[in-house]
């Protein structure tokens, strides 16, 4: 075992941990580092139950790769990190960090870029080790442990003609895109992931282990659909499932003098598909390319390829430079999107409503080509534009769950991407830019005054500036009077922590 004295070192400053701002993490915690004597307690304890766990500090086998997130400038030192497999290990983890306020995170798929999964100096449950996906195909549901990916819900699923709805990159983790809401390719027509979800498993702060579902712990499941990284330990979803079959799906590139036409085409395009059809805009510097900006477009149609080439035939008569449209099994969408590891990555999320207008979205592809060429090694970087019918997610009401963020706003995503620390501040800096050109462009289009809008921040992506209050709105009371009864000491505080009513 080695040291866990000296571990409060931070090795990169995550989205929310920098020069401008401290929002969605507390500024302040009165939790506590692990010490010598946690360790040892903890490894007796799960010794003694016996379960697998296994549990890394600083030096052993396995530590450093423990701590490694989708994005390296989300990684901290933890005191500590438990690798755990069941809910009764999970408990008594829990119960133990209660006890002695020991700071904690918990670590679902690691993609959160504001370091949500990460400690410095406290302790992680990792539940990477709980990836399981069971499918009941008689009753169309699929039982998914807290720690899978969803490449691994998509694959059990299609082995049974079925899916749900779930995130577009295979290894973005199910707890963390799950809880906070959840959108992905089959939005337009089944809703939010939280819209199919329809139980879960879950370890308190007090180890007690409870089902949740609109039938049982009603407040609580109610909950867990948008704030749900603040209430304990998810150890199982049970989501719904649809038959499915092949859809008709792929990446086209254009060049950017293109951009014109195809913003007449998809603004009208996308709203006739009600819901089947979808596609995310972007930029990129493919190297093929000689790495000169284009313009891609990942299109999806669920349907036919007969019915998504006419669908999308006025896309196609613009004459893509690279086409790999076809149609493909459910499950394979998720690869589909080129998502690049081991950079250092932030999120900052914005949103937009139809139609895009020209000089608005010439001016961020502007934008990205600066930054991109001005910033070592920053040409993998996102902006992305998606776009779908969001009529199916607004027949829910904001208040029915905690997510908040319902309405015909669609979101986009600036993601720089960059490998020294060194450029920090100007990725994260040029995130906030870009975004606030769609803040902007969002007030002088019709409609901003957010009626029917939603509140136009997805927590998901956003987890840099924006407060709990902002991605819960009205919801926000609740949550704190759910979260005085379920976390009255915040353990669970990592991601746009709710503070307990008093
Ligand atoms: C490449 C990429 C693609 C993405 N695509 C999509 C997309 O298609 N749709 C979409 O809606 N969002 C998408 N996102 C955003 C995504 O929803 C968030 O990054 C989300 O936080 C990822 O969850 P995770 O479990 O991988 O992350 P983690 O970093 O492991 O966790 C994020 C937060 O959730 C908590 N958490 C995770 N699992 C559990 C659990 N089982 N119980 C309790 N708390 C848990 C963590 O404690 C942390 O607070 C994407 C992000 C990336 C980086």
């Amino acid at each position: 075992m080695g040291s866990v004295g000296n571990t409060d070192t931070i090795v990169s400053l995550p989205d929310n941990q920098n020069a401008w701002s401290c929002s969605s993490l507390p500024a302040t915690t009165d939790r506590k580092p692990v010490t010598e004597q946690h360790v040892s307690d903890l490894r007796k304890a799960l010794k003694e139950l016996d379960e697998g766990s296994i549990l890394l500090v600083p030096g052993d086998d396995g530590y450093e790769d423990s701590l490694r997130r989708w994005s390296r400038a989300a990684e901290k030192r933890a005191g500590a990190v438990l690798l755990l497999k069941t809910p009764s290990a999970i408990a008594k983890a829990l119960r133990y960090a209660s006890e002695h306020t020991i700071d904690l995170a918990v670590r679902g798929g690691g993609h959160s870029t504001a370091g949500a999964s990460s400690t410095s100096g406290g302790l992680v449950i990792d539940l990477s080790s709980m990836r399981s996906v069971t499918v009941d195909s008689t009753a169309k549901t699929l039982a998914v442990q807290g720690g899978a990916q969803w490449s691994d819900v998509d694959d059990a699923a299609w082995e049974h003609g079925l899916a749900t709805v779930g995130g577009t990159v295979a290894d973005t983790g199910v707890g963390g895109l799950t809880l906070g809401g959840g959108y992905g390719w089959l939005s337009g027509t089944h809703g939010l992931v939280i819209d199919n979800l329809i139980s879960c498993e879950i370890v308190l702060a007090s180890g007690e282990v409870v089902r949740a579902s609109k039938d049982e712990n009603a407040d609580l499941f109610w909950a867990l659909r948008g704030g749900g990284q603040n209430f304990g330990v998810v150890t199982e979803f049970i989501l719904q499932a649809w038959k499915q079959d092949n859809v008709w799906a792929g990446v086209m590139l254009f060049p950017t003098e293109k951009l014109a036409d195809i913003l007449d085409v998809l603004n009208e395009i996308i709203l006739e598909m009600r819901g089947r059809g979808a596609c995310v805009l972007g930029f990129s510097r493919p190297p093929p390319a000689g790495g000169q900006v284009l313009i891609i477009i990942a299109v999806f149609y669920d349907g036919t390829e007969e019915e998504g080439r006419a669908r999308f035939q006025r896309l196609l008569d613009l004459g893509p430079i690279m086409n790999t449209a076809t149609s493909v099994p459910y499950n394979s969408v998720n690869r589909m999107l080129h998502v690049p590891q081991g950079r250092r990555v932030s999120m900052k999320g914005a949103s937009f409503t139809l139609p895009l207008r020209f000089d608005f979205v010439k001016s961020t592809m502007d934008a990205y080509a600066q930054f991109t060429s001005e910033v070592p090694h920053s040409q993998e970087s996102l902006l992305l534009y998606e776009i779908f019918e969001p009529g199916k997610i607004c027949e829910v009401a904001n208040h029915e769950m905690s997510f908040a963020n319902r309405g015909r706003r669609m979101n986009a995503m600036v993601g720089p991407m960059w490998t020294s620390p060194e450029h920090d501040a100007r990725s994260r800096a040029w995130a906030r830019e870009v975004a606030d050109m769609f803040k902007a462009e969002l007030s002088r289009s019709k409609g901003s005054d957010g009626k029917g809008e939603g509140l136009g921040v997805y927590g998901n992506y956003d987890q840099y500036d924006e407060k709990s209050r902002d991605v819960f709105g009205g919801n926000y009371a609740r949550l704190q009077e759910l979260k005085a009864r379920y976390d009255a000491g915040n353990m669970f505080n990592k991601l746009f922590s709710v503070a307990p009513a008093v």
